[in-house]
């Protein structure tokens, strides 16, 4: 009852269906949200090289200029309802048999700082969407990392190594992680190997956009 009015109160302050989710303009939207200009500039995701330690992965889009401010304006500008359109794009192949959806944690410090951790609310969003349950205790973060953002691909791995903390609960489940953006996929490799230290059966990743590793500047996410 609560959430349903909270819902309607969200909408008419930020209604879904006028805002463009990446430009934020009002306009026609369509089913992902977008106005037709960004709707164009849209690279649908479809291919990316296999993780370690991750059973299966997808993404709603290609990281370029009209994705990135959609996930930037989720993350750093508040824009949490966001969170619910992004995660409707993003399709779960049906062969996924999944048991619970965890967020890629946040260190509780940078959690404090920002108010919400992104990957928890698209987890979360998704969750509903999706019909799939959300269990935002099976991977924690045990120390905060560096932003990822200027490392090179060894330097990322180094910066996420043993960041990770599974809880046993996840022996004998298939989880899926999700995430805001996957650029080498160090983080959820790391993430995937932790729960899969503790006897996590499958791990499948789920994030909104994937950076096309053969047009990969570095500067990313
Ligand atoms: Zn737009």
């Amino acid at each position: 009852m609560l959430s349903k009015l909270v819902k309607t109160l969200r909408n008419a302050l930020f209604p879904p269906s006028v805002a463009c989710v990446s430009c934020g303009r009002e306009a026609v939207l369509n089913e992902r949200g977008m106005c037709p200009d960004c709707a164009a500039g849209t690279e649908l995701f479809n291919d990316a090289p296999m993780i370690k330690d991750i059973d299966g992965y997808t993404a709603a889009y290609l990281y370029n200029d009209v994705s990135a401010k959609m996930v930037k304006r989720l993350k750093y500008n508040n824009a949490k309802y966001l969170a619910e359109p992004l995660a409707r794009a993003i399709e779960i192949p049906k062969e996924w048999d999944i048991d619970a959806v965890a967020p890629i944690p946040l260190h509780y410090r940078r959690y404090s700082k920002r108010g919400y951790n992104q990957s928890e609310l698209i987890a979360k969003s998704l969750c509903e969407a999706k019909g799939l349950n959300l269990d935002t205790k099976l991977v924690v973060r045990r120390r905060d990392t560096k932003q990822q953002t200027r490392l090179s691909d060894a330097g990322r791995k180094r910066n996420v190594k043993g960041a990770f903390l599974a809880d046993e609960s996840c022996r004998g489940l298939n989880v899926l992680l999700a995430d805001d953006v996957r650029t080498t996929g160090a983080t959820l490799s790391e993430c995937a190997g932790a729960l899969k230290a503790f006897g996590c059966a499958k791990v499948y990743a789920a994030t909104v956009c994937c950076v096309d590793p053969n047009h990969r500047g570095g500067q990313f996410n």
